[in-house]
């Protein structure tokens, strides 16, 4: 069973102080109200294949992801929802799915009522919901659907769907100010405000304010740290972080890192997704897998033992060491779901992997448990330590699976057994 939201916690909030928002309920996740930062990912696969759409939700959900959003944009992809949903059950994995609407949304969500309560919560970016006079009653029926079924609404402003409209009103207010603004702010003024004001009239169309959460993404660093300070500043929904279009491989890690970091360590933001453009055949869990290291880094959350490994440099001529620290990390993102399971506290572990004694018994020393490798031409032997304290020495050609047994050991004997639910 892959429960909802399960296995982690926050490490050291004292230190963050946050933004104060509302708690939204999302089935059995919360966003929002001091709770912890929920991750959050988005499947790519077409959302009519139902079989393939829970698949990949399930390896979202196993990775970590506490919600999943899925595109609903057809009449196919309407009426697969429920399967998805019913599929996931079978599977055992109760991770809310959120529908992510545009264009046809309230079409979609008045055709497919399945859908609609299938659903835990819905995306509507009101700059996508309809033109000039259709855009008021399209976004009104959205809402209506969602106060209908219970269900909680992220209006999700993205500047490259921005309400064309607003922006004109808003560009032209500034020409005719005394003192006009850069073109630059107003556009960041008028993210805000879209997504500020949507959320009024959503409200007035009777969802209450616990049921909504905003987001307005750019691909900007700077645009996204200034755009999300002040919608901070001018509401209390809670808000979902994410830039946009982030990228790929490195670029786009490092871009998300850096908006994120910034504003998390502000208190602002309440569940986070990390947009990366997966390599051709790549693995769609690296989302999910860099926002929990995010977190994790920040010392907002705990998922994971954390792995320390030194970079290498001259007195590592062999590639043996990263070898090691690569495999310790496998090993222990997959004994991480059994580990949770039965012991309280395994993510807080860390595990030093270091290639030579220059820094290695120090930093082994202050990890839960420590490796120290011999580097080039040290006694090919490799100190551990455990707590503080040198238990062992090992030699020889094992090395890698005696360090692996150890670190399992270290689990049983350190962290206490949870007791059976
Ligand atoms: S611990 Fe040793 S091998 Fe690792 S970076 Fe420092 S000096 Fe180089």
């Amino acid at each position: 069973m892959i429960p909802a939201g399960a296995g982690t916690r926050i490490t050291d909030m004292s230190a963050h102080p946050r933004h104060p928002t509302l708690p939204v309920r999302v089935g059995p996740v919360v966003i929002g109200g001091e709770r912890p930062i929920v991750v959050q990912s988005m499947t790519n696969t077409d959302t009519a294949d139902a079989e393939a759409t829970a698949q990949q939700v399930r390896a979202l959900a196993r990775a970590g992801s506490e919600l999943v959003r899925i595109t609903v944009n057809s009449d196919e992809a309407a009426a697969a929802v429920p399967r998805v949903r019913e599929r996931l059950e079978q599977m055992g994995v109760a991770v809310p799915l959120i529908g992510d609407f545009h264009f046809n949304g309230h079409k979609l969500l008045r055709a497919h009522p399945a859908c609609a309560e299938a659903l835990a919560k819905y995306r509507i970016n009101p700059g996508n919901v309809g033109r000039g006079s259709k855009r008021d009653p399209q976004f009104a029926e959205m809402i209506e659907v969602a106060c209908r079924h219970g269900k909680p609404v992220r209006i999700g402003v993205n500047w490259g769907s921005l309400d064309q409209d607003l922006l004109t009103r808003l560009m032209d207010e500034n020409s005719r100010a005394a003192a006009p603004r850069s073109a630059q702010d107003v556009m960041r003024d008028a993210i805000v405000t879209s997504a500020v004001a949507s959320a009024e009239r959503a409200r007035e169309l009777g969802l209450p304010a616990e049921r909504i959460v905003l987001s307005a993404k750019v691909s900007g660093v700077q645009d996204l740290i200034a755009v999300y300070r002040d919608l901070a500043a001018r509401s209390r929904y809670p808000l979902h972080l994410g830039l946009t279009e982030a990228g790929m491989g490195s670029k786009g890690i490092v871009a998300s890192t850096a908006a994120l970091s910034v504003l998390l360590q502000e208190g602002i933001g309440d569940t986070i997704r990390v947009s990366l453009t997966p390599e051709p055949g790549g693995d769609r869990t690296r989302e999910v897998i860099v926002a929990q290291e995010i977190l994790q880094s920040l010392g907002l959350r705990a998922f994971m033992p954390m792995v320390v490994a030194c970079p290498g440099c001259g007195r590592t001529t062999s590639t043996y060491f990263q070898q090691l620290a690569q495999s310790i990390e496998a090993h222990i993102r997959r004994r991480m779901p059994e580990w949770q399971q039965h012991y309280e506290g395994v993510e807080d572990m860390t595990v030093a992997v270091m290639g030579c004694v220059v820094n290695g018994p120090g930093e082994s020393k202050h990890a839960s448990i420590g490796i120290s490798l011999p580097g080039t031409g040290e006694r090919p032997v490799a100190p551990v330590y455990e707590d503080g304290e040198k238990t062992v020495t090992l030699k020889g050609e094992r090395i890698a699976e005696e360090f692996q047994e150890l670190v399992e050991r270290y689990v049983q004997r350190r962290f206490a057994r949870r007791s059976a639910a």
